[in-house]
C-alpha cells in the first residue's frame, strides 16, 4: 500500500466538509430562493450573482460572470386532444426550444424508440406524429431522448411525443434542440397517459391527434461563472472543475443539476482554506449556464478560451453528482490515466470505482471535442437505465442527502490536490484528427452522427424557407 503524502491536508479537509452544513445550505438557497434557475428565468442571474460572491467569501482569485448570448425559451400554453377515434385531452407538457404549432397528424408509436425500431417503421413515420418512451430495451445501450427525436425528424414525422417509462413522475422534459427553435414540435406526457394512447392505438388501430402550442424563443445573454486558486509550480497549467447550474423549469433541479454544483463550491472553500499555499497547478471552478438546451454554456467557455485548452490537464465534470449513488470517476477514453487514479484510490484509502466510459449528454462534451482530457463523476459499475425523478417536477430539495454531498465534495478535493500536486501529468490534448478519430470510434457516440444528419435536414429546410420567402 502507497503511503499517504497528503494525509495533513485529507484530514483537515474532509473534518471541515464533514462537520459543516455549507452544501446543504448552499443547495437550499439554490433551490427554494432561486427555483429552477431555467435559462432567462430571474433565479438564473441570481444563481450566477451568487456563485460569483461565493467564490470571493471563500477567498478564491478572480471569482467573474463571463457573459455570451443564446437562443432563450420560454414556455406557454400546450393542449394535447385526441381527435379521431374518440375526442379527450391528455395533459401535456411542451419540450424545450419546441416551437408554436397547430398541428393535426396521426399518431404512432415506435415503443423505447431504439434504432432498430425505427428501421422496422421505416416510411410509415412520414407526416406522422411519433410516440417514443424514455426507456432504452435491456441489454440495449442507453439511448437518449435527443436521438430519439432526431430519428423521428429525419424519418419524416412532423411531431414527435415523449412519454415517461417510469411510474407517477408525470411527464418528463428535455430539449429537442441546441440553441435553436426545434425544427418539428416535441412534447411530453405522462407514463399512464402515454399507456392510455398506445392501448387506443393497439385498439382501435388509426389514433389522430392535434397538438397546439404556443412557445417563445428569442436571444438572451446567460453566464458562465469562473475562479481559481492559482498554482505554484506550474502556474500555467489548469485542472478544471465544474457543473451547470441551469435546471429544467419544471422543477427546482436539485439533484440535475445543482447537487454537483455545491460540491465544486465546497471544493473551492476546502482546497482555497488547507491547500491554497501547496497547490502544483492551478484550479479553476466553473458554474456553467444553460447546459439543459444545449450545452451552450460549456461551448462559449471552449470558444471564449480557445487559446487555453493545451494548458488543461483534466476537466471534471460533476453534473449531478450529490446524487445518490457511489462517487467515484468515470474517465472518457484515457487508459493513460488509470496507474494515476489507481494509485490515488489506494493512497486516500477509499473504495472508489473509476474505469472508462462516455456519453456526450454534459458540459464534458465540448471540451471532449476540442482534444481535453475530460471525465465525470460517477459510477462506472452501474447501470444507466434512466434519469428517474430527473427531469420531471419531482427533482426537488428533499430528495438530496447531506451525506452524499459530503462524500461526493470530499472525493472532488482530494482528487483535485492530488492532480494540482502532481509534477508530470500522464496525458496531453489531443490534436483535432486525433479527436475525430476517438468520436468515430465509440459506439456511445452514435448521436453525434444522427445530430449531424438533422443539422443537414436544418440547413435544407432554412434553404427552402429562403426560396418560398423570395417567391412570396
Ligand atoms: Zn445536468
Amino acid at each position: 500500500m502507497p503511503t499517504n503524502p497528503y494525509l495533513d491536508i485529507d484530514r483537515l479537509m474532509l473534518g471541515d466538509i464533514h462537520t459543516s452544513s455549507e452544501t446543504m445550505d448552499n443547495l437550499t438557497v439554490l433551490c427554494d430562493d432561486f427555483g429552477s434557475r431555467f435559462g432567462g428565468t430571474p433565479g438564473e442571474r441570481q444563481a450566477a450573482d451568487f456563485f460569483r460572491d461565493k467564490f470571493k467569501e471563500y477567498g478564491l482569485k478572480k471569482s467573474r460572470k463571463e457573459p455570451y448570448r443564446y437562443a432563450s425559451w420560454r414556455r406557454g400554453q400546450t393542449t394535447l386532444e385526441i381527435t379521431s377515434p374518440i375526442k379527450r385531452e391528455i395533459s401535456c407538457i411542451a419540450l424545450p426550444y419546441c416551437p408554436s404549432a397547430n398541428l393535426t397528424a396521426e399518431l404512432v408509436s415506435v415503443g423505447d424508440g431504439m434504432p432498430r425500431d425505427f428501421e422496422a417503421a421505416g416510411r410509415k413515420l412520414r407526416g406522422k406524429i411519433v410516440m417514443a418512451t424514455s426507456g432504452s430495451a435491456t441489454g440495449h445501450r442507453f439511448v437518449h431522448r435527443s436521438e430519439k427525436y432526431a430519428r423521428s425528424a429525419l424519418a419524416g414525422a412532423v411531431g414527435f411525443v415523449f412519454m415517461n417509462h417510469y411510474d407517477g413522475l408525470g411527464p418528463a422534459t428535455g430539449s429537442i434542440a441546441d440553441n435553436q427553435e426545434a425544427i418539428i414540435p416535441g412534447i411530453s406526457v405522462s407514463k399512464e397517459d402515454g399507456s392510455f394512447l398506445q392501448r387506443l392505438m393497439a385498439r382501435k388501430g388509426s389514433v389522430t391527434i392535434r397538438i397546439k402550442a404556443r412557445n417563445r424563443t428569442s436571444e438572451k445573454t446567460s453566464w458562465n461563472v469562473v475562479a481559481e486558486l492559482p498554482g505554484n509550480t506550474h502556474p500555467d497549467e489548469w485542472i478544471l472543475a465544474g457543473c451547470h447550474y441551469d435546471g429544467h423549469d419544471i422543477s427546482q433541479g436539485a439533484m440535475d443539476p445543482v447537487s454537483g454544483m455545491v460540491c465544486v463550491q465546497e471544493a473551492a472553500r476546502v482546497l482555497q482554506k488547507y491547500a491554497g499555499d501547496q497547490l502544483g497547478c492551478g484550479i479553476r471552478f466553473i458554474a456553467f449556464g444553460t447546459e439543459e438546451i444545449g450545452l451552450i454554456g460549456a461551448k462559449n467557455y471552449v470558444a471564449q478560451h480557445a487559446d487555453e485548452l493545451d494548458q488543461i490537464r483534466l476537466y471534471i465534470n460533476m453534473d449531478s453528482a450529490g446524487g445518490g449513488g457511489r462517487k467515484g470517476i468515470v474517465m472518457h477514453r484515457r487508459p493513460e490515466l488509470d496507474a494515476f487514479f489507481a494509485n490515488a484510490r489506494a493512497e486516500m484509502k477509499y473504495d472508489m470505482p473509476y474505469g472508462q466510459g462516455m456519453s456526450a449528454f454534459s458540459d464534458h462534451f465540448p471540451f471532449f471535442e476540442a482534444g481535453v482530457a475530460t471525465c465525470g463523476m460517477g459510477d462506472v459499475e452501474g447501470v444507466f437505465t434512466g434519469r428517474g425523478y430527473g427531469h420531471t417536477a419531482h427533482d426537488t430539495l428533499d430528495k438530496i442527502k447531506l451525506a452524499d454531498l459530503r462524500e461526493a465534495s470530499s472525493v472532488l478535493s482530494r482528487l483535485l490536490l492530488r492532480i494540482s500536486c502532481t509534477k508530470e501529468w500522464p496525458t496531453k490534448r489531443w490534436t483535432e484528427k486525433q479527436a475525430e478519430r476517438m468520436m468515430k470510434k465509440d459506439a456511445s457516440l452514435e448521436i453525434v452522427k444522427v445530430e449531424a444528419d438533422l443539422v443537414k435536414l436544418y440547413r435544407r429546410r432554412n434553404r427552402r424557407g429562403r426560396r418560398e420567402k423570395n417567391h412570396g
